[in-house]
Order: C-alpha cells, then sequence, then structure tokens
C-alpha cells in the first residue's frame, strides 16, 4: 500500500527542529512492508494544510500526519482533514477522561481547551497515547486509511510501535516485509570497501546492499525482502557471511553496538584491566569508555597528560625521550602506555599523542598526526596515524582509532 507522510509544523519549515518522525515513520513503515513514497511538510496554515492533504488523499492509500493535535488555536490539524472529508467531529468520552485524569494525576487543573483534544472526526479508531494527553486517530474514508499521531517524537514513537503497527498489521497485512542489518567497519575507507564488494554490489538484488559512510566508520547495510522474518533473516545471514569473508576483522560490530560497547565486551570477556595516558583525545577515549555500564570492572584510570611535565610527573615518561623525540613521537607514545600500565598496574596500557590542531603541525608532523601505543605484558604496539579535520573531529576520529587498536590488541 502506498504511503504518503505529512508532517506539519511551521518550525519544521523554518528549520528550528529536524525532521525526526518523518525519518522514523519511513523507517518503522518500510520494515512493515508499506511504501512509503512520499513526505510533504506544511506549516501551520490551513489553507496550505488543507491542499497538502487533497494531493495526499489521491495519490496515496494511507496518509499519515504528525503533529498538531494539541489544545491549542494553532493546533488544527485533525480539523483540517475532517472539514476535508466532511467529517463532524464529536466528543470521544474514553479520552476526555483520560485528560482529565492526567491533570489530576498532576495535581493541576484542566484548561478548558484541553477538551479540543478529546474531540475527533465520527466513525475514527483511537490510538491510545500512553506518553500525552492527545489521542492518535485512524480514519477508515473512500478506501483511505487517514491516521493522525501527536508531534512530540517520545508521544509518537511510542504510539507506532505499541498501537499503529499492531493495527495496521491486523488490517492491512502486508506481503512482504523488510528486514536490515547494519556490519560496522573500520579501518578502510569508502571506496576501499566498495572496490572489496564490488562484485557482491553488482551482482545485488535481495537482500540489497548499501554502504554508508559515518564519522569514524563505514556501515555496510544489508536489506531483505520476505514474506515472514525468518526467511528474510536467512536471506540476511547468507549475504553476511559473503561480505564477512571478505572484510574480516574491519567488521567491529553488528546493528547499534558502538565501539565503546564492543571493546568494553571484550575488556570483560578477556578479564582485563586497563588504564590510559590521554594528550591530545583530553580523555575523550576514557569517557567514551565510561559510557558503557559497568566500566569499572576494567577501567582502573586514565591521566590527562597535556604538558611534558605531567607525561614526565605522572607516568613517567623519560625526560630524555621527549627532549630527544618530542611529546608527539613514537617513543613517547610508547613511554606513555607503558608507564600507565606500570603505575596503575594494569593489564593493558594506553599512550595516546598527537596535533589536534589547528596550530602545532610542521612540516614533518602535520595537523592530525598522531601515535596510539597499546602495552601488554610481553610486548608493546604502536602505529603511528593521520586525520584531517578540524580540532573536534580529529578527537573524534582518534578516540575510534584508539579503541580499534585496544580491540585489535585483544583480538590477537
Ligand atoms: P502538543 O500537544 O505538544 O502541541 P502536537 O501534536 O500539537 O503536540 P506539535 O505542536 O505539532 O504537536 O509539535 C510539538 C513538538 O513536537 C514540536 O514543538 C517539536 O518539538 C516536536 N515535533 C513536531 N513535529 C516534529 C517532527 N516532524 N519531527 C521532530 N519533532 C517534531
Amino acid at each position: 500500500m502506498i504511503v504518503e507522510l505529512i508532517t506539519t509544523g511551521s518550525e519544521l519549515l523554518l528549520g528550528e527542529i529536524v525532521n525526526t518522525n518523518s525519518a522514523y515513520l519511513s523507517s518503522a513503515l518500510n520494515q512493515a512492508g508499506f511504501d512509503v513514497v512520499y513526505h510533504s511538510t506544511v506549516g501551520d496554515n490551513r489553507a496550505r494544510m488543507r491542499s497538502v492533504m487533497e494531493i495526499a488523499l489521491e495519490r496515496a492509500d494511507i496518509v499519515i500526519t504528525s503533529g498538531g493535535l494539541g489544545p491549542t488555536l494553532g493546533d488544527f490539524t485533525k480539523e483540517v482533514m475532517a472539514d476535508l472529508l466532511g467529517l463532524p467531529l464529536c466528543l470521544h468520552e474514553p479520552s476526555l477522561d483520560k485528560i482529565k485524569c492526567f491533570f489530576a494525576h498532576r495535581h493541576t487543573h484542566m484548561p478548558v481547551n484541553n477538551k479540543k483534544q478529546a474531540m475527533v472526526p465520527e466513525g475514527s479508531y483511537i490510538l491510545n497515547n500512553s506518553c500525552g494527553t492527545a489521542p492518535g486517530i485512524v480514519i477508515q474514508h473512500n478506501n483511505k486509511v487517514i491516521i493522525h499521531l501527536p508531534g512530540p517524537p517520545h508521544e509518537l514513537k511510542t504510539m507506532v510501535k505499541d498501537e499503529l503497527l499492531p493495527y495496521l498489521s491486523k488490517h492491512y497485512p502486508q506481503e512482504a516485509i523488510i528486514v536490515s542489518k547494519e556490519l560496522h567497519t573500520y579501518g578502510l575507507g569508502e571506496s576501499t570497501v566498495d572496490e572489496t564488494l564490488r562484485d557482491i554490489l553488482l551482482a545485488q538484488s535481495n537482500p540489497t546492499i548499501a554502504l554508508l559512510a559515518r564519522p569514524g566508520e563505514i556501515l555496510v547495510r544489508i536489506t531483505a525482502k520476505a514474506n515472514n522474518t525468518t526467511v528474510a533473516e536467512e536471506l540476511i545471514a547468507d549475504m553476511e557471511k559473503q561480505i564477512r569473508a571478505r572484510l574480516g576483522n574491519i567488521i567491529f560490530s553488528t546493528d547499534d553496538k558502538t565501539m565503546e560497547e564492543v571493546v568494553a565486551e571484550s575488556l570483560l570477556s578477556n578479564k582485563k584491566t586497563i588504564a590510559l595516558a590521554e594528550s591530545c583525545t583530553g580523555g575523550l577515549v576514557t569517557s567514551r569508555l565510561t559510557d558503557v555500564r559497568g566500566a569499572s570492572a576494567y577501567l582502573i584510570g586514565s591521566v590527562v597528560c597535556y604538558s611534558n611535565d605531567i607525561k614526565e610527573k605522572q607516568i613517567g615518561v623519560p625526560h630524555q625521550t621527549l627532549l630527544d623525540y618530542g611529546a608527539v613521537s613514537e617513543p613517547t607514545a610508547r613511554a606513555m602506555a607503558e608507564g600507565v600500565r606500570r603505575l596503575n598496574e594494569t593489564d593493558i596500557g594506553v599512550g595516546v599523542t598527537g596535533i589536534a590542531g589547528p596550530d602545532g603541525g610542521t612540516p614533518e608532523k602535520p595537523v592530525g598526526t598522531v601515535y596510539i601505543a597499546v602495552a601488554g605484558k610481553d610486548e608493546t604496539t604502536c602505529r603511528l596515524c593521520h586525520f584531517t579535520g578540524n580540532r573536534t573531529t580529529i578527537k573524534r576520529l582518534v578516540s575510534q582509532a584508539v579503541l580499534n587498536e585496544i580491540r585489535n590488541y585483544l583480538n590477537r
């Protein structure tokens, strides 16, 4: 069935808010097998809204709106649609009771205009709003389905997941559903991944494969269409096997797992502790590791050793090493990793030193030059990397590279 999404609100047109509702709805509906083929956005203007709705009702089977179900004068989405369809608005008593309870529970007076939220077009099916006061509305009219959803994203998402998708799959079961799986890779650029997978990409039909460049990673998204989840997952598993055979260890996770979560899991399963000496990243790697719950089981400590003085005093980088090679050098990175490991008595020590810019670069060591060392009981590895971008981008990219070095160290 053809779906058109109409997101309403002048702030969307003014660029004041990002239209996350349309992205979320598109993804959820496509996965459920519906063909979302049009997105429209219209401001808070009755005439323009009516004309957008007219167009949508001509070219789509299901028209879904988001926003404008609030109690204020500026909220009129369902009124415009009801007028267009020639349907009167009626009071939906259970919704009014719910709104009254909502205010009573908060010990606040219910403004009289909130009653407006319980007015629905005659014959509507009501979608419960478990996070707010505006009910969702489904209208079946002349072989079309019209759905009104609230604007606040958390209300909309909960309603779609708990109410709308079950309703649609019951009343409009789709022959095919879509399942996706994302493989996160680190270490090769988009064009190299493309080259490595070239023949697979050229031969793709179902599943399809998309490469998406994200900061610090390339995503390989495999999407299968099938009449049930099991068949779709089998198609994906087969394709994933072929891709893994080509990309191997550069795939660090699947779906939504972050690099820090992967490293944390690996530290835990290998029962290893870690300490870090961070210079150019200013503690960002440590911060990312502490974003993962249970970090205290493996993270012992960290030193932000920005100055040479602190590199010497707090983690024991030899004065002569700093004099001979400089702060941004392989010997210093190695001494940082070994020093922080020794002083904190951990299994692994990490040292990262580099030039995040915009100042401080030289022809031999331009901005973006970074040394990453990982020290263990028997051996210390060190990698020289070059990054480009502004200071914030470089810091973020370095932190990803450091986490990947730890991941590789643990996987050896
Ligand atoms: P309320 O009862 O809160 O007024 P509503 O259903 O009338 O809800 P709107 O007033 O249109 O919805 O939007 C409420 C808020 O929800 C907006 O200020 C905005 O922050 C957010 N919002 C609305 N539409 C979108 C959208 N398409 N994408 C992301 N956020 C949105």
